[in-house]
């Protein structure tokens, strides 16, 4: 493998027999998939056969990082991990940050490929060009933050750690694994894939660095971003607040509480979780090993009843997305949320489906669509009854039985009747809801995603609210600097609505897969500043590969389409591409006022059909016919 930007190596480790070997990655895939994510989904097509269970052994997991991690490259940083999900069977990526991949790439590895399932718990941990399974009989049984103190006892502090807790463990199908205590790894399932196969956590440690083709031309382009960066008016917002610093517009399209059926207060929202509350915190930012905008933070309560308590979150925002849903936060105690997601982290469960599990089912309760003296544990909203469901549920108690397998073992169990109600796409929770700020490429693309909703794939200046139609043409440099081809963006801004967000959902995506496949975050306000034609030249610096952007266009259009037919080939179709009936009812706010679907500007109330012509449309801008995806014959 060529020398430059890839440590050249990819580990397999079989977890059966426990070998590891070791061997080149093949710059032809490279080349033609980029790295991280675009050589997961090859690698994923080379070593998964069609039909695998989720939890059997052979389903594999690939872990991987993208060229530029490791090359100082602002926020170059993404770990993709690739699997067979748990949750709902798709087959895709999930991506986290903090330091594992640079540490992974340390220690002469671009990618993993697990297989196999011990008979034993072990650790697998790389040191410097060479890795090692080691027992971890000592570590199963403790929570995802003791694990990784642990594995940071022995390796370092700077050492990489994914590691998962009891529910991995117990292969609870909505279990994550936590990466460096900060960064979440794996919606849909990735930590009860690593405990079937007895895996308790990957630690990676190494002082070695890729080395780059062009260095001067690399400096140039590292150091010209960095400046922007800092000049950015909202630099030192940023430093300040992290995520936070986007309060106003997070709070206005993520507030939603009772099943998806009513707009939590803002005015209450700012006064439980907003700004003054999050600033009572004693909180320390850190980041990635690259980032100049560092967004993580450490956070200690500094009064009252639970003074001195700390956790680490990748945002505090969470602590709002949560809290909301059962209304954790009071005037008394504005700590109970924060509190509750270190637990969620600490056990490694992914706070979206729990929340959104319960939040479903007690909001049936409380309509009386739903006997609650068939629940053992109260079916109420309070600190105490979610403690001991989600005890009951790591630890796969009878009491939590119709939670074992996500949401189809919870759908199985309520009956056809309150199943109307789940906020589902694909077996999987939404994130985002139309109905509060329009139809932007982040809403719509969790209908068509192979995986189901996930966290930004569809990320674009959708994601602002506010904006009019005489911001378009903001959108249209969006889409210009995100690489659409001309006839693309005519086609996008081809509409009555302003927008066809089928069409430019095609090009967010295919935007994020660059970014997965270099190792770009994709958080907003490190995106801002990258182009596909930046993220050409630091290829062509970094690596030696001379390409352009078609060459990138094609690549991020094909490692699309290699996912879509993954999952085509276990039986998803156009047919699981639809919204959640929740969606064509109103939403309502304190006053009962109506919040119906529109499209992104507010002109229209969206319909069935206008829905699904823009999926109609994405397929079309995709070019599969029908939603059927077909590689292209020299692929
Ligand atoms: S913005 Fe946050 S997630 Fe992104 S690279 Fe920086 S610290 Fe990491």
């Amino acid at each position: 493998m060529g020398a430059f930007g890839y440590m050249g190596k990819i580990l397999y480790v079989d977890l059966h027999s426990g070998e590891l070997a070791i061997e080149e990655l093949d710059p032809k895939d490279a080349y033609s998939s980029l790295g991280g994510m675009g050589v997961n989904t090859k690698l994923m097509e080379k070593n998964y056969a069609p039909g695998t269970e989720p939890l059997s052994p052979e389903n594999p997991v690939i872990i991987g990082s993208g060229p530029f991690v490791g090359t100082g490259v602002q926020g170059a940083s993404k770990t993709v991990a690739t699997t067979r999900f748990p949750l709902n069977g798709t087959i895709s990526e999930s991506v986290g940050s903090m330091r594992f991949a640079t540490t992974m790439k340390g220690a002469g590895f671009d990618h993993i490929v697990i297989t196999g399932r011990s008979k034993k718990p072990v650790v697998l941990a790389l040191e410097n060009e060479s890795a090692h399974l080691i027992d971890a009989g000592d570590l199963w049984g403790l929570d995802t933050i003791e694990t990784t103190d642990q594995l940071k006892a022995k390796y370092g502090g700077k050492a990489g750690v994914i590691a998962i807790g009891p529910a991995g463990e117990n292969n609870i199908p909505f279990a994550l694994a936590l990466m460096d205590k900060a960064s979440t790894l794996g919606r849909g399932g990735l930590g009860a894939v690593l405990g079937s196969k007895k895996m308790k956590a990957i630690a990676a440690v190494g002082n070695r660095r890729p080395k780059i083709h062009s260095p001067d031309e690399h400096k140039r382009l590292v150091s010209t971003m960095r400046e922007r960066l800092k000049r950015f008016k909202e630099h030192k917002r940023i430093l300040e607040l992290g995520f936070m610093e986007g309060w106003d517009t997070l709070v206005r399209k993520l507030s939603f509480c009772n099943n998806f059926s009513q707009v939590f207060p803002f005015d209450k929202a700012n006064d439980l979780y907003g700004l003054d509350v999050y600033k009572s915190f004693k909180a320390n930012r850190f980041g990635c090993p690259s980032c100049v905008t560092p967004d993580k933070e450490s956070l200690e309560i500094v009064d009252g009843p639970f003074k001195g308590f700390k956790t680490t979150t990748t945002s505090y925002i969470n602590s709002y997305l949560f809290g909301q849903l059962f209304d954790l936060n009071k005037p008394d105690d504005i700590t109970a949320s924060v509190r509750f997601l270190d637990q969620l982290d600490r056990m490694g469960v992914d706070m979206f489906t729990f929340g959104h599990m319960l939040d479903f089912l007690i909001t049936e309760h409380e309509t009386g669509n739903l006997d609650s003296t068939r629940f053992r544990i109260p079916l109420v909203k309070s600190f105490e009854a979610l403690s001991e469901w989600l005890n009951a549920i790591v630890y796969r108690k009878q009491s939590a039985e119709m939670f074992l397998s996500g949401w189809k073992s919870l759908l199985d169990y309520v009956g056809n009747q309150c199943s109307l109600h789940a906020p589902l796409i694909k077996n999987c929770e939404v994130l985002y809801d139309p109905r509060l700020t329009g139809m932007g490429t982040m809403e719509f693309e969790q209908i068509v995603s192979p995986k189901g909703p996930r966290s930004n794939a569809g990320g674009s200046p959708t994601f602002i609210i506010g904006l009019t139609e005489e911001n378009l043409p903001i959108f249209s440099r969006h889409l210009d600097r995100m690489g659409a081809s001309e006839a693309g963006i005519r086609r996008v801004m081809d509409s009555p609505l302003g927008l066809n967000i089928g069409r430019m959902t095609r090009y967010s995506e295919d935007w994020y897969t660059i970014l997965n496949s270099m190792g770009i975050c994709n958080r907003h306000f490190n995106n801002r500043f990258y182009s596909l034609d930046l993220c050409c030249k630091l290829f062509n610096a970094i690596t030696g590969f001379e390409v352009d952007m078609n060459h990138f266009r094609n690549a991020a259009s094909e490692i699309w389409t290699r996912i879509r037919i993954l999952n085509q080939n276990e039986g998803f179709a156009h047919s699981d591409d639809r919204p959640p009936d929740i969606w064509f009812s109103p939403m309502l706010d304190a006053r009962g006022n109506p919040y119906v679907m529109t499209d992104y500007f507010g002109k229209e109330e969206l319909t069935r059909d206008d829905i699904s012509n823009w999926v109609k449309d994405y397929y079309d801008e995709r070019g599969w016919p029908d939603g059927l995806a077909i590689m292209p014959e020299e692929s």
